[in-house]
């Protein structure tokens, strides 16, 4: 059988800023499997590059893979060998594809699970230092029933002053991602300050990734009934969520992280097995890895599921959002198809 492997640059309509850097283009991979897709967007603060990522694809030896057959599907992803985790996303992504496509239904069905299940997803407002463009970033948002509020500028007075005008802007619920920009005790500062504005749902990665007791120690420090603390960098797979129990509150899971649709579901148990919030997040990538994560969209408490909208080149449609709801694809399979 053939794989074929299609590096893809997604270009954005709005630079995308976060703590972690600007955006106007990101990288990510597709490959093909006979009538399958798959996508690993590549993430520019990981440490994997669309380089290895297609060679890793391109190495794959598919034969050995569905040596079993495409319905044998655990086996197959049983099968494949360590590597980076948008090639692993990719690839598992495409034999569910494949698979379901045999079964003859949409994955979500396979997976019983119902489209109406699906929590609403927020969209994101990425730092700006321009208030005028903030504000109307906002206001073009204000149909979205979940706005989420990048912060991390590097200085606490200017991240809590984003929630205070997005607050007074806009009357969408709100949460807050400080993709690892604080440290122990600039969270333990800012937390409470930020937990006094009511329609804020969660607190998103207020700490660096690298020590996982940070969270602890910032639960320490903080008063009780905060809002849910949610690790997405910490959390990059199932082997990371044991020792964020107790700290964090919740884990927020991307495929492109976690390595597919098997792993993310393995994390979904893990994560609800010790009582933990699950959130559904993406990177910038086209309608193939966003489909993908609104089947599981299901099982979760947050959707994030957003990375497509302000892709100007997306070369595929598949689930669509509208003001936050999505409209379930019905084709077999994943249900996308080229634009
Ligand atoms: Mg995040």
């Amino acid at each position: 059988m053939k794989l074929t492997v299609e590096p893809i640059t997604l270009k954005l309509g709005t630079p995308f800023h976060i703590a972690h850097g600007v955006s106007v283009a990101r990288d990510s991979v597709l490959v093909h499997l006979e009538n399958g897709v798959g996508e690993g967007a590549i993430m520019p603060y990981y440490d994997y590059t669309q380089a290895d990522v297609v060679a890793y694809l391109e190495n794959l030896d598919i034969d050995r893979v569905l040596v079993e057959g495409p319905l044998m599907l655990e086996d197959a992803l049983d099968c494949l060998p360590p590597g980076p985790s948008p090639a692993l996303n990719a690839i598992d992504i495409a034999l569910h594809d494949f698979w379901a496509k045999k079964l003859g239904y949409p994955l979500y069905r396979l997976w019983g699970l119902n489209p109406k299940d699906t929590p609403p997803t927020s969209v994101t407002v990425s730092i700006t230092k321009d208030e005028t463009a903030f504000k109307q970033r906002l206001r073009a948002k204000k149909d979205f029933p979940i706005i989420k509020l990048k912060l991390g500028t590097g200085d606490l007075a200017a991240d809590e002053e984003i929630v205070r005008v997005a607050h007074a802007e806009t009357s969408s619920l709100l949460c807050v991602d400080a993709n690892s920009a604080w440290h122990v005790t600039e969270a333990a500062q800012i937390i409470p300050k930020l937990a006094a504005y009511d329609r804020l749902l969660f607190i998103e990665q207020p700490l660096p990734r690298e020590d996982v007791q940070d969270w602890h120690r910032l639960r320490a420090l903080l008063p009780p009934k905060m809002p849910p603390l949610i690790a997405d960098e910490s959390a990059q797979n199932s082997g990371d969520i044991l020792a964020l129990a107790g700290g964090a509150d919740g884990i927020n899971i991307k495929l492109t992280k976690a390595g597919g649709l098997r792993e993310a579901r393995r994390m979904i148990t893990l994560a609800r097995t010790l009582g933990m919030k699950i959130m559904l997040g993406c990177s910038i990538e086209s309608s193939v890895g966003i489909t993908a994560a609104v089947h599981l969209a299901p099982l979760v408490d947050y959707a994030d599921l957003d990375g497509n909208l302000d892709v100007v080149n997306d070369p595929y449609i598949g689930a669509v959002m509208e003001k936050g709801y999505f409209r379930y694809p019905t084709a077999p399979g994943l249900g996308v198809s080229l634009r």
